[in-house]
């Protein structure tokens, strides 16, 4: 699928800068880039800019299926109205989006099951409705959650310019972000790490089996196929980690590092003949990390966890220098 949209004036080069920028700074491959043509690559497609001399420049995006057009539109859109709000007011795309419908990866899922997993973590077992762009490419998806006391919330409706219309004050949505752990067709598990305060973990708690929840993506990082690895992360990760694990060839080998903040280590982390798991404390995670990368030479680095750990862990020179396209260091989640 592809679609476009063609701005006047003489803002090529600000864009082709604008987009060059973004690119280094996630480290986006660039497909193409000419004086006249640039051409970027991202998790979701590929999105780039055309210089059409006097009569301005066309922005183009390409990607497979409804979902991943819409987030890579999403996104661009919301990034050029921050640093160019003239050229986001001009926008109007080939495809003439309907202003008001809901956005193609919003849908309502249905609750199946809610079980306590172990002490600290809550499955959820639902039903989507929009099940098709699931799948081991895409392994995460944003919860879309009213405020508790909004009886009668508001829905995300597309603006004009493809970009997603957010309620906000007292209809603003919860949104965060969570792991397929398990996928059987249109039926998913999700584990749900329970801490204080957390809206989420204290809905996943009280939900009843039958209640419509909302939910957007997928999206983010899939599961990985690498001869060696280390996986990392705090409660948070176990799922991905989890899910990562099962998915990888038996040949594989490395290291798995849980850090756990509870003194129970009770999440059913799979076994794999060709990793091994440790569970260290916070105060040992950094040092347990980037010394089982030095190891991994060639290997694929995935590790996630709270802002805290993963910029010590981004500062240190044995992550810093691993290949950016072979590593994952996500934060996860941050302490406010
Ligand atoms: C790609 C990705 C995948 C994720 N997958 C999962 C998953 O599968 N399972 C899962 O449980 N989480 C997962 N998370 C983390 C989850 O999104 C956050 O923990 C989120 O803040 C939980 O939302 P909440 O509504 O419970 O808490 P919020 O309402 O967002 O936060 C309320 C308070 O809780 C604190 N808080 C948030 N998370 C934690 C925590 N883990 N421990 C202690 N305090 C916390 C916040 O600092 C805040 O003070 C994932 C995050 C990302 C980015």
């Amino acid at each position: 699928m592809k679609v476009y949209s063609d701005i006047d004036g003489l803002g090529f080069s600000t864009m082709r800068k604008l987009m060059l920028n973004e690119a280094t700074e996630h480290g986006l491959p660039v497909l193409e880039q000419g004086e006249n043509r640039l051409r970027i690559k991202s998790d979701y497609g590929a999105f780039g800019i055309i210089d059409r001399s006097a009569n301005g420049f066309r922005i183009e995006i390409e990607a497979d299926g409804a979902g991943n057009l819409h987030v890579l539109r999403d996104s661009l859109v919301a990034h050029i109205a921050d640093f160019q709000p003239d050229v986001a007011a001009q926008i109007a795309w080939s495809d003439a989006v309907q202003d008001g419908l809901r956005p193609p990866n919003f849908q309502f899922a249905k609750v199946k099951a809610a079980t306590r997993l172990s002490a600290s973590f809550q499955r959820l077992t639902l039903v989507l409705s929009k099940p098709d762009s699931f799948g081991d490419r895409a392994i995460h998806f944003r919860f879309v959650l009213p405020r508790p006391d909004n009886p009668a919330p508001e829905w995300p409706t597309l603006a004009a310019n493809g970009s997603t219309r957010w309620p906000e004050g007292d209809k603003a949505l919860h949104r965060p972000v969570y792991t397929v752990r398990a996928q059987r067709r249109a039926e998913i598990d999700v584990d749900v790490f329970l801490h204080d305060g957390g809206q989420a973990s204290e809905w996943a708690v009280g939900v009843a089996s039958g209640t419509s929840v909302a939910l957007i993506g997928p999206g983010g990082g899939g599961v990985l196929d690498a001869a060696r690895v280390v996986l990392a992360g705090d409660e948070t990760a176990y799922p991905a980690i989890s899910r990562i694990i099962e998915s990888l060839p038996g040949q594989t080998r490395g290291k798995v590092i849980l850090l756990s903040h509870a003194k129970q280590q009770d999440y059913p982390v799979p076994h794999h003949v060709g990793l091994t798991p440790a569970w260290v404390g916070p105060d040992d995670f950094v040092r347990a990390v980037s010394s089982a990368a030095s190891d991994c030479m060639g290997g694929y680095v995935w590790a996630a966890a709270d802002a805290g750990q993963i910029n010590a862990l981004r500062n240190c020179d044995e992550i810093a220098h691993h290949p950016k396209a072979q590593r994952y260091v996500a934060t996860y989640w941050r302490q406010t």
